[in-house]
């Protein structure tokens, strides 16, 4: 999910060695958000397609599953074969799996892996996992986190996992992947959808020992810290909400700007699901990225030909060489020194770099010694369009409204009593 105003500038980040899959996201995007200044985008390459939505009658309202109301959010905030993991805050506790205290640091914890267990910084060796936490919240990876997190070792590598209560995430994610000038009744829709996608990655876990990653694989979480006002009301507003199909948790995406049309799920990822069907939109005219152009310069083309491929030689051409139904490019032909090889025009995006060619809804001009591309919209384009909800907020929808509009057939459920 990408935004255009404000940079997520996360990038980042790494305690020390260990590498925070957050950090990985040079471009946010994906589930959605609204592009911001500077900051790269969003198309989420690595999204898994959703799964076909299953036929009705076969579950029944409540659609949760009964181990997850009430429990946290598990956050994968990083993993890898790092050598210590600092963990700060004024005061780290650290606890190990049957609730003894291990131990107490003022300023920073460090951890580090040894084999299947933990070395603390004192020099005591303990078994994995340790819980660690501050009451005044901790900071890890540069992300501040309130609840706790553990710490686990596996083979000398660290994982460190934020636990972190449902609402708290929805309220960080959604300053991530939305914008705060946004109407209220915007981003009240996007909290239920963000919190919709959790729950369904909360009744599916991606591992072990989490439901979903920091970066933009899932939805973003950067940590706790300096959320604007707005998103806490966005998402107080709509607290336990979601969307639900057929008395299952609803698989929602969402993006920045569909740019006139959303896309199909099918068209996009290859599976039909009945509420990720496109829909027109001329509602996100106001977005930056409602037409876009980019440069694309000869260097930069052979790069990307050669990293897809193709040897370039004098003559390369890139060809749009199909076309989904809402007119998004699928295919692309690059040719060259006589070789002609067809990719996914998702893997010229990726080449590219999801901030430069914002969207799939684009058209490839030769020009001079280079290339103009020039597209409509920002991001996948599956589901809401977060640009498009703002224009109907300001225009008098509801949040309800909002979603009904671009999740076609969904219902609303769980809410407070
Ligand atoms: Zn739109």
């Amino acid at each position: 999910m990408r935004k255009v105003f404000h940079p997520t500038g996360s990038a980042a980040t790494v305690a020390l060695l260990l590498v925070f899959a957050v950090a990985a996201a040079m471009f946010h995007g994906c589930a959605a958000a609204p592009p911001r200044a500077g900051a790269p985008d969003a198309g989420r390459p690595s999204m898994p397609p959703p799964p076909t939505a299953r036929r009705p009658g076969i579950v029944s309202p409540p659609a949760l599953r009964e181990s997850v109301p009430g429990r946290p959010v598990r956050i994968l905030m990083g993993e890898g074969p790092q050598q210590e993991l600092a963990v700060e805050a004024e005061t780290v506790r650290a606890w190990n799996y049957g609730g003894a205290l291990l131990g107490e640091e003022k300023g920073a914890l460090k951890l580090s892996a040894r084999g299947e267990t933990i070395r603390l910084g004192n020099g005591k060796v303990v078994d994995s996992p340790v819980d660690v936490s501050s009451p005044s919240g901790i900071r890890i990876g540069g992300r501040k986190v309130s609840g706790r997190v553990r710490v686990s070792a596996r083979q000398g590598m660290l994982s460190a996992v934020a636990v972190v209560p449902l609402e708290e995430y929805v309220t960080a994610v959604a300053s991530r992947e939305g914008s705060p000038k946004f109407h209220p009744e915007a981003l009240a829709a996007l909290a239920v959808a963000v919190r919709t996608y959790a729950l369904v990655a909360m009744e599916k876990p991606k591992g072990p020992d989490h439901d979903v990653v920091a970066g933009v694989e899932d939805q973003v979480f950067d940590g706790v810290d300096d959320v604007p006002d707005v998103f806490r009301k966005a998402t107080g507003s709509t607290r336990g909400e979601f969307l639900a199909w057929h008395g299952l948790v609803a698989r929602v995406y969402y993006h920045s700007t569909c740019g006139g049309r959303t896309e199909n799920a099918k068209d996009a990822w290859g599976t039909d699901v009945a509420y990720l069907r496109s829909v027109a939109c001329d509602d996100c005219r106001d977005s930056p990225a409602y037409k876009w152009d980019f440069r694309l310069t000869r260097n930069e083309g052979e790069r990307i030909a050669l990293s897809l491929g193709v040897r370039p030689e004098g003559d390369l051409r890139f060809v749009i060489a199909g076309t989904s139904s809402t007119g998004r490019a699928s295919r692309i032909r690059i040719s060259s020194g006589g070789v002609s090889r067809e990719t996914s025009a998702a893997a010229f995006r990726r080449a590219a770099g999801y901030a430069r060619v914002k969207s799939l809804k684009m058209e490839i001009v030769p020009v001079g010694n280079g290339w103009v591309l020039a597209g409509q919209g920002y991001g996948h384009g599956v589901g809401m369009c977060q640009w498009g909800a703002n224009g109907m907020a300001k225009a008098g929808s509801t949040y309800r409204e909002i979603l009904a509009r671009y999740y076609p057939g969904t219902s609303m459920s769980g809410g407070m009593p």
